[in-house]
């Protein structure tokens, strides 16, 4: 039987969303009761948690969503107290012991593969909030939890309040756009006033000639939230440490790792310094390159203050991308439909448009396609398009989930929502655009499982960029982009001109590959060993893993927001790169839209969702283990 789309209201969406929300924790309760009610060892009880599960996920699903993208501020205020609903039921759910021991008590050896699995990975969630242990242990946790909760809130706090200024003379704004010019004017002392925050603090150091003013707002940009997050983050670490070793973890990196392609800590350390590596040769040229750049001004050290700058300059002085020339051949509506032609030949897929009186969606700029496999068939899911900023709406680039698909329960919706201007788009949006998309086809094309648990983009968070990372490849191809690609005369993106970009795009990756690397083996590093003084530590690994020094007395560990969301996995968005490199390597770069071994990628990689492990659906796309040899060939290219 076909499944339908969800049915979304025509005008009154507070209410529609408090029936929804409501509707689906009262279901979720229900489910969770009856499946503790059952006698022990009864396999009804995974269908009943699936089903409780599949409630839970709808309510947090409109919420986390509608919170993003409703125009309407008491719909985003009901959504978020919903969102918070959903975080608390969750929470005590899996710190319940009666309904781990229920989902324990099934018997493994009667269920298939595919409940094996899920009752594995569901009992392991469990016990990683510590359900198992007795009530003095969990009542640590729930202290421990609390109180990470507050110093990550603090310790991003202190960013976001760390913003500060650096005062420079006028004089400083040489080579920097008109636009940023007129918006800095000189107060009355002939000075002007550089804050911290990204859009001033970037295009100073990309630009400035001033290299005395570069390091003084480098100066200031590198000592964010210092000394404050210092203690902030000794405790961070400390609690961290506590609570995985409380768990039986021996360090809080392999606490967090055990639920990632990686596994293990140890690994993270491993992975760092073979990408380190493998990019110590090229990483070393591209530094001579702007180091000789450098040496023209009189500087001999590249380093945190001046590498951006020269970065710049060697795109524009020896590979001559001007960016202006680029867009004119990027309008949106082109890029909009030349996406969805080339996605469809590419997987396989049917988009039909569905017409917003029927989609019956939160704003008229969105636009809902129906996906069906090209080979015919009901359709698989729905996609719907929010694509242009408007007020109140979330501001970066995401796929947001509408619904996570179950097979013959309920069709996959996912949503992209991103913000990009209706007329011509930078490259860059387009390659964000791709990006997403990645994300979106992998909700759907994975959302027909039988369990909630592995629908869609359900797997290893350390892989869960490798399907968007590849997709970019299509972006930056000049057989692809000229289907769509065309200027308003409806001449053809120019093929040197894709060549070129893509060469200014290349140089310096292996460079920047090295920074990377230094972040995240701070970020490992700090977790493992709690180091008593974190600027020395820190120095040792500028050291070692950095091809830019940093400037006396600065203290860039302060002020990094992501030691608090990726923790000690910072490592993950290379890993995933590293894997999507690897991916590439089978399809034929000289016919990207060759529909052979993309619908093969597409069947054996993103249909299974999260129902095997990734490196499991890479070996079966790839015939072969994944390995780093891809990306060590493509960082040395
Ligand atoms: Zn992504």
């Amino acid at each position: 039987m076909a499944l339908s789309a969800l049915v979304l209201p025509h005008t009154d969406w507070l209410g529609w969303l408090g029936h929804r929300g409501d509707g689906q924790l009262a279901t979720a309760r229900e489910r969770v009761a009856a499946a503790v009610a059952l006698p022990p060892g009864d396999p009804e009880i995974l269908q009943l948690f699936n089903q409780a599960s599949i409630a839970l996920r709808n309510a947090g699903s409109v919420a986390g969503l509608l919170s993003s993208v409703h125009p309407d501020a008491a719909v985003i205020e009901r959504a978020e107290a919903l969102e918070i609903e959903v975080q608390r039921f969750s929470t005590d759910l899996y710190l319940d012991p009666a309904v781990y021991a229920a989902i324990s008590s099934v018997a493994a050896d009667g269920l298939d593969a595919d409940a094996r699995r899920l009752q594995a990975k569901v009992a392991q969630s469990f016990r990683r909030s510590g359900v198992d242990r007795d009530e003095s242990v969990r009542q640590r946790v729930r202290e421990l939890e609390a109180t990470l909760t507050e110093l990550g809130q603090t310790f991003s706090r202190n960013i976001r309040d760390g913003r500060s200024e650096t005062r420079v003379p006028a004089t400083a704004l040489d080579g920097l756009p008109d636009d940023f010019v007129q918006s800095h004017p000189a107060d009355p002392d002939g000075l002007v006033t550089i804050t911290t925050e990204y859009p001033d603090v970037m295009p100073f150091l990309a630009f400035a000639t001033d290299a005395a003013a570069r390091r003084a707002v480098a100066h200031t940009f590198f000592n964010i939230a210092w000394p404050g997050n210092d203690a902030v983050l000794a405790d961070l670490l400390r609690v961290r440490h506590e609570l995985a070793t409380l768990l039986g973890y021996a360090t809080w990196a392999d606490y967090d790792a055990e639920v990632k392609m990686i596994g293990q800590g140890a690994a993270i350390a491993e992975f760092i310094d073979t990408v380190a590596s493998d990019a110590q040769a090229s990483g070393e040229r591209e530094l001579g390159v702007l180091r000789a750049r450098a040496e023209r001004d009189g500087e001999s050290v590249i380093d945190v203050s001046n590498w951006r700058y020269y970065h710049e300059l060697i795109k524009r002085e020896q590979y001559g991308v001007d960016a202006t020339q680029v867009r004119r051949y990027f309008d949106f509506g082109k890029v909009h439909d030349g996406l969805l032609d080339i996605t469809a030949r590419l997987f396989g897929l049917r988009f039909t448009p569905v017409d917003a009186q029927q989609a019956r969606t939160w704003h008229p700029d969105v636009t809902s396609y129906d996906v069906a496999y090209a080979e015919g068939g009901d359709p698989i899911g729905r996609i719907h398009l929010d694509l242009h900023p408007r007020e109140r709406k979330y501001n970066h680039a995401a796929q947001f989930e509408l619904v996570a698909g179950v097979r013959e329960v309920q069709l996959p919706e996912g949503v992209l929502v991103c913000n990009f201007p209706r007329g011509l788009m930078d490259h860059r949006d387009v390659v964000t655009l791709f990006h997403e998309f990645g994300h979106l086809i992998h909700h759907i094309v994975g959302g027909a499982q039988r369990w909630v648990r592995f629908s869609g983009v359900a797997t290893e968070w350390d892989f869960v960029e490798a399907p968007s990372q590849l997709l970019e490849e299509w972006a930056w191809d000049a057989s692809v982009l000229r289907r769509f690609a065309t200027d308003d005369q409806g001449t053809p993106i120019p093929r040197d001109l894709v060549a070129a970009m893509k060469a200014a795009d290349e140089f310096g990756k292996s460079f920047l590959a090295r920074t990377q690397m230094f972040y995240a083996a701070l970020a490992y590093t700090f977790h493992v060993e709690r180091p008593a003084d974190r600027t020395e530590r820190m120095l040792q690994l500028y050291r070692r893993y950095s091809l830019v020094a940093p400037l006396p007395d600065t203290h860039f560990f302060a002020g990094f927001g992501h030691l608090e969301g990726y923790t000690s996995g910072y490592y993950t968005y290379m890993w995933s790169l590293v894997i999507a490199k690897d991916l590439f390597s089978a399809f034929d770069r000289n016919d990207l839209l060759a529909p052979e071994v993309a619908q093969r990628y597409r069947d054996r990689v993103l249909r299974p969702g999260g129902s095997r492990d990734a490196a499991d659906l890479v070996e079966s796309f790839l015939a072969r283990p994944y390995n780093t040899d891809a990306f060590a060939a493509w960082l040395n290219s």
